[in-house]
């Protein structure tokens, strides 16, 4: 079992530390401030100062959020999520615009749909595609570094006039790092210094052998400018996603991750959120990093409310009570109390973490002096 301090338990209370050293002696224990109490003991000691006992422990939040493991027969597929990566001025935001234009559906008013981060489309062939609208590594990296896994296939774009780069390099070993199947756009195709033989030959320094160079990395020559290729890059997308069997449990609690979050001066905190498992469902209670919430509404891609969004699909969720950050993961929960707990826990820990290195500089700072 969990054992607590005296000081921490006072501290979390928000009681005197000598108050509750009083009261443990008053209930026949002995303890100084520092000594630890076990928590059956602290549970008692907090019902005495007429608290409620909440989470206390990352293994309780576990035990919360964790659900069971999905049942082969329960998992159906799912579309993939796609990260655009790239050096700068390679095409990667002209691709992404350029990609979304074409597939706009004729309802839309004036074909401009709404930015929430994140847009799914349809191939020819019928696949459903999902896009992350964060091209740029610092994305990738923050949202990895932050436990969420997003991205299914990175679409590595390189333009045909420059070849590999820096950040070209930086998005292969990104990829590599995280264990994501990359697809080579070959950009700018429609310049007359395009040369994407270079493109792939330079490739070949840095491990990716290219389908035109008999290696299996599918490589497609594209133009954001003309729209060519555009077609044949949705479908290599789909086709990778064939091999790669993504599958989810649509009929579980949601687990989702944010893409991006924003204060909305109409609409209060507004956090666009990625379904990775499970159905989101308009009255879903949840916990989101060290925020809660109960969703108010869903808004997809086309700027339309929806009822409920399942596996690989992109939502804005209203109804948080405070603003998340990008790569948080959301959890539905049973009970409010529960993800309030949870939130509560949460950014209780996350401030004494920032306390104990503000400490450790400190002592370092101290010692350097010495
Ligand atoms: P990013 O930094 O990777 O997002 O690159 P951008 O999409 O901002 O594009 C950088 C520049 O390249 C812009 O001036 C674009 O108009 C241009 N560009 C992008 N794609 C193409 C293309 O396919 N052909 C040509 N000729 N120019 C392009
Ligand atoms: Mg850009």
């Amino acid at each position: 079992p969990e054992a607590i301090t005296v000081a921490e338990l006072a501290n979390r209370m928000a009681e005197r530390v000598a108050d509750v050293v009083k009261s443990l002696m008053q209930s026949g224990i002995m303890a100084t401030q520092n000594q630890s109490i076990d928590a059956d003991t602290a549970e008692l000691i907090i019902e005495e100062f007429g608290h409620r006992v909440t989470r206390v422990s990352d293994a309780d939040v576990e035990d919360v959020i964790k659900t069971a493991d999905d049942k082969p027969e329960d998992l159906r597929p799912r579309p993939p999520v796609i990260t655009i990566m790239g050096h700068v001025d390679h095409g990667k935001t002209s691709l992404l615009d350029r990609i979304r234009q074409a597939n706009v559906t004729a309802g839309e008013a004036g074909g401009i749909t709404q930015h929430i981060g994140a847009y799914q489309v349809q191939t020819k062939g019928g696949d459903i595609l999902t896009f992350l609208d964060t091209p740029g590594h610092a994305a990738f990296t923050s949202m990895r570094s932050r436990g969420a896994q997003v991205t299914d296939i990175v679409v590595l774009v390189v333009a045909a006039d420059d070849a590999v780069m820096p950040q070209t390099v930086e998005a292969i070993n990104h990829a590599k790092a995280a264990g994501v199947p990359m697809i080579v756009a070959i950009n700018k195709i429609d310049k007359p210094s395009a040369n994407p033989t270079k493109v792939r030959t330079d490739l070949l320094q840095h491990e990716v052998v290219v389908e035109q160079m008999s290696g299996d990395v599918q490589d497609v020559e594209v133009s954001a400018h003309t729209g060519q290729g555009l077609d044949e890059l949705l479908e290599a997308i789909a086709l990778q996603a064939e091999l790669l069997e993504l599958k989810a449990n649509p009929d579980r609690a949601a687990e989702g991750a944010v893409i991006e979050a924003q204060l909305d001066v109409g609409r209060g905190p507004v956090a666009t959120v990625l379904v990775q498992n499970g159905t989101l469902k308009q009255g879903d209670i949840f916990v989101v990093g060290e925020q809660y919430g109960k969703v108010r509404a869903l808004i997809n891609d086309k700027g339309e409310r929806v009822a409920e969004a399942g596996p690989s699909v992109p939502v804005e969720v209203l109804g948080l009570n405070g603003t998340p950050e990008a790569g948080d993961v959301l959890n539905v929960t049973s009970t409010e109390a529960q993800a309030r707990e949870i939130a509560e826990y949460r950014a209780h820990a996350a401030k004494e973490k920032r306390a104990a290195a503000g400490a450790a500089t400190t002592l370092e700072q101290l010692m350097k002096k010495a």
